[in-house]
């Protein structure tokens, strides 16, 4: 779930402490979710995870929780993807 690219992350993940919390589209529903890039824990509400790190996940890579399949794949938001989502304010900062 990582690469190289910088890119925005809404905060770290409170469960495994090592990985940073992304923003990322469903590619079967199209919600956006957030995801740890390190344990792939899933949260369907993105605002929660950020203003409570240690906010129970909703779901495990690669299920999405929004449409309850369980094998999908995973767009990560960029800048742009982010401001449409509408979900800026949750921006804690950019890393690799
Ligand atoms: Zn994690
Ligand atoms: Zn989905």
């Amino acid at each position: 779930m990582s690469d190289s690219q910088p890119s925005a992350h809404i905060g770290r993940c409170g469960f495994c402490e090592q990985g940073l919390v992304r923003l990322y589209r469903c590619n079967a529903c199209a919600a956006v979710s957030a995801i740890c890039d390190e344990c792939e824990r899933i949260w369907r509400v993105p605002a929660e995870v950020h203003d409570d790190p240690d906010a129970p996940a909703d779901a495990a890579h690669p299920s999405c929780p929004a449409c309850a399949s369980g094998h999908v794949t995973w767009s990560r938001l960029d800048a742009a993807g982010i401001a449409a989502a509408g979900l800026e304010h949750l921006v804690a900062g950019d890393s690799t």
